[in-house]
């Protein structure tokens, strides 16, 4: 039987793994099938308090790890499939290996990005498909590419990729940005951003080459259908949160992210941190310190059992 059981190895899990270390808790963290989660999708974190000449991703992460297991917390491998909280102790269901019973969760599974949901996405996914610049944008080279969507991130995806890229297309369904003036303003300002509005993907071409080559683009104010030349699309339309165990378990929004207060659940002894309970922030120094708070909160209610 476990006291502390933690979803996740992002910036929130790992700091909850910390805390509760330190607490002499000694939690097992469940990692998943991205290990570091989202900040190992990206190259250097310029605002993670400390790192004045910056940090890259997964160096952070790592190094968050090494602190938890100093104070001797554990790692198993694995996907929660299914849990049942409905008595004490909590269940959760792996993949792999056998379930862990628990007085305590700490879920902190963190989101993922959305892509549009076209077919020839699917099948030209890692062929020219991406939802993550900072990954592979560095493969497109003095070639034309795409982005799509008008939030903070595909703003920030787009003017990554004019360091490379001849030229970068960004497409948006409507006629104005929902991202932060002062990033809008430096997109549209870009020499190298050409921006099609009110525009949709309505195909990624060409799946019979199994390369991307261009776009099919689809004026939704006119009905105008275009076709630009792009060796790349980045989808940047948003993200979901990894909340699919949880569904008719816990109290989630209308976009599936766990309602929390104070980082507590519904359910007494869950508590959730970082991404998959917080969709304005999504910050590396946000989910950590949420982590934080999810532990405090978990190593309090123990002590309210007197364990
Ligand atoms: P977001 O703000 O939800 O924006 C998603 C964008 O994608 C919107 O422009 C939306 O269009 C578009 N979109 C959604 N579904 C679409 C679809 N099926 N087809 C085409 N377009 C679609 O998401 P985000 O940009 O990932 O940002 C999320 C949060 O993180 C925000 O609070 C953001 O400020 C924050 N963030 C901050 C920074 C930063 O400060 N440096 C960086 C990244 C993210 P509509 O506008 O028409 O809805």
């Amino acid at each position: 039987m476990e006291k502390v059981t933690i979803v996740g190895t992002g910036p929130a899990g790992l700091t909850a793994a910390i805390y509760t270390a330190r607490a002499n808790l000694s939690p097992v963290v469940v990692e998943g099938m991205q290990p570091g989660g989202q900040l190992t999708t990206t190259t250097d974190i310029e605002n993670f308090p400390g790192f004045p000449e910056g940090i890259d991703g997964t160096t952070l992460v790592m190094k968050m790890r090494e602190q938890a297991e100093r104070f001797g917390a554990r790692f198993v491998r694995g996907e929660v499939t299914a849990v049942d909280f409905s008595g004490k102790p909590l269940r959760l269901d792996l993949d792999e290996g056998p379930s862990l019973e628990t007085i305590t969760v700490i879920i902190a599974s963190g989101a993922r990005a959305k892509y549009i949901g076209l077919e020839s996405e699917e099948k030209l996914m890692g062929r020219g498909v991406s939802a993550c610049a900072t990954c592979d944008g560095a493969l497109y080279r003095d070639v034309p590419v795409a982005v799509v969507g008008g939030g903070d991130t595909a703003m920030e995806e787009a003017l990554f990729l004019t360091r490379f890229a001849s030229k970068v297309s960004l497409v948006h369904r409507r006629n104005e940005f929902r991202a932060s003036k002062i990033m809008s303003d430096r997109v549209k300002s870009h020499p190298k951003i050409e921006i099609h509005w009110d525009s949709v993907v309505d195909e990624v071409l060409d799946v019979a080459r199994n390369e991307v080559t261009g776009l099919r683009l689809k004026n939704i104010k006119t009905g105008a259908v275009s076709e630009i030349p792009v060796m790349a699309m980045f989808a940047a339309i948003g993200h979901e949160p990894n909340t699919r165990p949880y569904e008719g378990v816990l109290t989630m929004n209308e976009a599936k992210y766990l309602v929390t207060q104070h980082t507590r659940t519904n359910i007494a002894g869950v508590f959730a941190a970082g991404d998959v309970q917080d969709p304005h922030y999504r910050q590396a120094v946000t989910a950590a310190g949420s982590g934080c708070m999810a532990a405090l909160e978990a190593e309090r209610y123990l002590g309210t059992l007197g364990g």
